[in-house]
């Protein structure tokens, strides 16, 4: 006898003749089993209670033949029916557990068990997401992997038999007939579990279409974050519902492991977005979510999660196998991608979470895809407990910093630039630090990223451009500094996106009464590498008034060299990556003098940032006229410090040959 006379699900025509095929079979099995009953009777205590499981056996049995029945009737199997089968097959398995204990055990056994709530699992979600592909495969796995399972329960039994002795061997005559029996009924009930799911798939094409629409993401034709919560839950639902039903002999594993999903998101699609435009950036979202689809196996469900995310239930719970199967994965979006007549490389970053809860699975993945960005991107990190403290940090930070704004913890501090060519101080860069009530003095590294990521940079940098602004205006009131020197302000990129950033900064201007000509803002190059059209408007308009716009860290990110004399920008500022390597670096150096002679053709003043020694000075100086920056004259200081800076600040000629010690006074920091 073989399962193989079961109903293949998908025969739509031979559904009828299917049937009465299974229930035939069910017959049969009832046959089997009241034979084993009535062998049973005669034995002693142990057979007592075979024959206890054995009624319930029966019962079971009884009522899946009337399931069987009666969904011949109907014609269809629906879902109530095959619940109420599933939940006697459910029972059958307990049965047949007992009965193991009572002489039967067999390694074949175990893994048929496995094999069935594997099917139960993957069966449930297909069903849920109406796919019949995977339905399909749900109806492979009862083929390929129940089945011949059950032929080596068959062999384990008929070993041990040989093993035992007489009364042993009747006992076990009766157990394993009951075995067999109440294993194919167990197994007629999942290939009637497997028929509700295809008739779920199946119901209604305008249903489907509905259930498909709610439950698909329409760039990718990929199943939507809806739908891997569902499954989520229903997994979750299915492994608690079975451990409970069935008590620690079940279907499922006593010990069974919780459920894993991997989060991937796409590293810097931003920048593919800005700078080849949405449609292309759809289109490497789509090629991305084929690609993760078609590495990962036809158990593990590839979701959209929404913008640059995918979701992804792995069919393997333990984070080992996940790490690896989603490396694969990297792997596979590390192949360059079409896009029009480009090749474009991208990487991504995956977080993995195992949980007993849909809510906690899913933000603990978030949490260690994040973790994954932070390492540096590229990389797989399963999440722990530590990284949740890193986040509730995090949190608390944002918390801290938001009062911080309204407490006054928030100071600026100034580096004072100078000239190189006479050793005058030209200006100052306001650098924010905050005076944490608890950990002390942070430096922005500690805090503008988060304020960038949390929203916080707006009041942040807008409470910075006001106090100094208002800052030059005493300045000059007091006779500290003349109309001739600037203040610097670093502007971040949220900021400039800001749709009334340009008027903002003139009203700034008006209120504390400074001359635009005095205010210097900063904004890194990538924000100009698309020329957004709003932004190169703004600030036009702003160096329209006066206003000096320098392009901060010059030469370490995207490039604008190639259309820099479009754009509105007065000044450079070398990266000191540049000035670190002039002395040791012969190509950087060079890189530098083109930089320097770039500016000068197209007339933009340069200011070198971070020079420490005299020789990078005087090299620096060699190359040109320009300002610099840097510990060699000033670190950061308080602004009563840089009032005496910008007025009576004088370091002197810097000579044109790098071997000369400095010699001028290091301001004392009253
Ligand atoms: P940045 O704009 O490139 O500022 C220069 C940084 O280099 C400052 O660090 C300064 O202290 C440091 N520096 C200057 N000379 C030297 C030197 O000779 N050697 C070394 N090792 N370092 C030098 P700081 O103050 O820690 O600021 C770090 C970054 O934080 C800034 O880099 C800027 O990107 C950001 N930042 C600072 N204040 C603000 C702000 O008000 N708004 C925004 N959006 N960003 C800010
Ligand atoms: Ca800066
Ligand atoms: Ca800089």
């Amino acid at each position: 006898m073989s399962v193989e006379t079961l109903p293949p699900a998908s025969a739509h025509g031979q559904s009828r003749i299917a049937r009465f095929g299974a229930l035939g079979l069910v017959l049969l099995i009832m046959g089997l089993t009241v034979g084993a009953a009535e062998r049973a009777r005669g034995l002693a205590d142990e057979r007592r209670q075979a024959q206890v499981e054995l009624r319930r056996a029966q019962a079971a049995s009884e009522q899946l033949r009337a399931i069987a029945a009666e969904t011949a009737v109907l014609g269809n199997i629906d879902a109530p029916h095959a619940n109420e089968a599933f939940q006697a097959g459910a029972a059958l398995a307990q049965s047949v557990d007992r009965l193991q204990h009572l002489g039967v055990h067999g390694p074949a056994n175990d893994r048929l068990r496995k094999a069935m709530k594997d099917l139960v699992v993957q069966g449930t979600a297909a069903a849920m997401l109406g796919r019949e592909g995977k339905v399909k495969a749900a109806q492979n796995a009862y083929h390929d992997n129940v089945d011949p399972l059950l032929s080596g329960v068959i062999r384990d039994t008929d070993e041990q038999m040989k093993v035992e002795d007489r009364r042993a061997h009747h006992a076990t005559v009766v157990a394993r007939d009951v075995l067999i029996g109440g294993t194919l009924l167990g197994l007629l009930a999942l290939a009637l579990l497997v028929r509700r799911f295809e008739a779920i798939a199946r119901q209604g094409r305008a249903e489907t279409l509905l259930r498909r629409q709610a439950f698909t993401d329409a760039l990718t034709g990929l199943p939507n974050r809806a739908a891997l919560e569902i499954a989520l839950g229903e997994r979750l639902s299915v492994s608690t519902s079975l451990a409970d039903e069935t008590g620690s002999i079940s279907l499922a594993e006593p010990d069974l492991p919780p459920v894993a999903m991997a989060l991937l998101d796409i590293d810097d699609l931003k920048t593919i977005n800005d700078s080849l435009g949405h449609g292309r950036g759809d289109e490497l979202v789509r090629t991305i979510g084929a690609r993760i689809a078609a590495t990962l196996g036809p158990h593990d469900l590839v979701t959209r999660f929404g913008g640059d995310e995918f979701g992804v239930l792995l069919a393997d719970p333990s984070p080992e196998r996940a790490i690896r199967e989603i490396e694969r994965v990297l792997q596979a979006i590390h192949r360059p991608v079409l896009l029009g007549d480009r090749d474009v490389r991208v990487t991504a970053s995956a977080g993995v979470a195992v949980g007993l809860d849909v809510e906690t699975i899913v933000r603990d993945a978030d949490i260690a895809m994040y973790a994954a960005k932070a390492a540096g991107k590229d990389r797989v990190s399963v999440f722990s407990q530590s990284m949740r403290d890193d986040a509730l940090a995090n949190l608390e930070l944002t918390a801290d910093l938001r009062r911080a704004l309204t407490r006054d913890e928030l100071f600026l501090e100034y580096q004072p630039i100078v000239d190189l060519k006479h050793g005058r101080v030209d200006g100052v860069e306001a650098l924010v630090r905050w005076m944490h009530p608890v950990r002390g003095r942070m430096n922005p590294v500690e805090f503008i990223g988060l304020a960038e990521r949390t929203g916080l940079i707006g009041p942040l940098g807008w409470w910075v451009m006001q106090t100094s602004c208002g800052q030059m205006r005493r300045w000059l009131d007091e006779g500290w500094a003349d109309p001739t020197q600037h203040v610097s302000v670093n502007v971040s990129p949220i900021q400039l996106a800001e749709p009334d950033m340009a008027r903002r900064i003139a009203r700034i201007l008006r209120e504390t009464g400074l001359d635009p000509r005095q205010l210097q803002l900063e904004i890194t190059e990538s924000v100009l590498v698309d020329r957004p059209e709003a932004l190169v408007a703004d600030l036009t308009e702003l160096m329209g008034l006066g206003v000096r716009i320098a392009i901060d860290d010059f030469g370490t990110g995207h490039s604008v060299l190639a259309y820099l004399k479009d754009l509105p920008v007065d000044v450079l500022k070398i990266d000191k990556a540049f000035v670190d390597e002039i002395e040791s670096d012969a190509g950087r150096a060079r890189l530098t003098q083109g930089i320097v002679q770039l500016a000068q053709a197209l007339d933009l003043s340069i200011v070198a940032e971070g020079i420490e020694t005299a020789p990078q000075a005087s090299l620096l100086h060699g190359l040109g006229d320009m300002l610099g920056q840097g510990f060699l004259y000033s670190r950061p200081v308080a602004p009563s410090v840089a009032g005496q800076l910008l007025r009576d600040g004088n370091y002197g000629p810097t000579p044109e040959s790098a071997d000369f010690t400095p010699d001028f006074p290091r301001p004392s920091a009253a």
